[in-house]
């Protein structure tokens, strides 16, 4: 009995990142997969939504890195609260998070991506004794886009990201592969 909760013990352990409680990368990519077989099968649409943070290298820099630390465990308290039960949180990077939406289509997965922009643009930081900004920029795809396959949808919301950043950081892009939208 008590090896029984011992193991239970360890494997939540190891799925778990230990600064921010939530899935560490590994974790998140077998929740991911299993949810996207599911949904595969059901015909059933899935969001991704990744984020990083800006600039986030000038923050350990100026204010110390557990000040940094500190901004990833308060990131991850103020997007827990809007995620649904069924949607996976993950941090996939050092200041990289992922969020796997069910049964969501872009439109909604944009809306979520705004949702955690603001909540995170509003943190406030004065208990770690400075007064800083911590933003966050976003890519989103869905399954419509890429199909029912994890690396797909990962390197498509990364792209997206990165559209982000390019264009000024603390924004949501939506993933548009600009060969098949080109005539919508
Ligand atoms: P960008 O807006 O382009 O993302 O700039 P950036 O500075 O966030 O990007 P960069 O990849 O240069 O820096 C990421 C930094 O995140 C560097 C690394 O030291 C820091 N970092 C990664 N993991 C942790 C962590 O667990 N704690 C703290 N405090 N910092 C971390
Ligand atoms: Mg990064
Ligand atoms: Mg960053």
């Amino acid at each position: 009995y008590r090896t029984k909760r011992m193991q239970v013990a360890f494997r939540r352990l190891a799925e778990t990142d230990t600064l921010t409680g939530i899935s560490n990368r590994d974790h998140f990519t077998k929740n991911a997969e299993q949810a996207l077989s599911e949904a595969s099968r059901k015909s059933e649409q899935l969001g991704l939504i990744m984020f990083d943070l800006d600039n986030f290298k000038s923050i350990n820099d100026r204010y110390g890195h557990s000040a940094g630390d500190w901004v990833l465990k308060r990131v991850t308290e103020v997007i827990k609260p809007i995620c649904r039960k069924q949607d996976c949180i993950g941090r996939i990077g050092g200041e990289e998070f992922a969020i796997l939406l069910r049964a969501s289509d872009t439109e909604s997965a944009a809306a979520m991506a705004e949702r955690f922009r603001e909540r995170i643009a509003s943190i406030s930081t004065a208990e770690t004794g400075h007064d800083f900004k911590a933003t966050a920029s976003f890519g989103v795809t869905t399954t419509s886009n890429s199909g029912y396959v994890f690396d797909t949808l990962l390197s498509q919301s990364d792209q997206a990201l990165y559209q982000s950043k390019r264009e000024g950081r603390n924004r949501v892009s939506i993933f548009a592969n600009a060969k098949t939208n080109a005539s919508t």
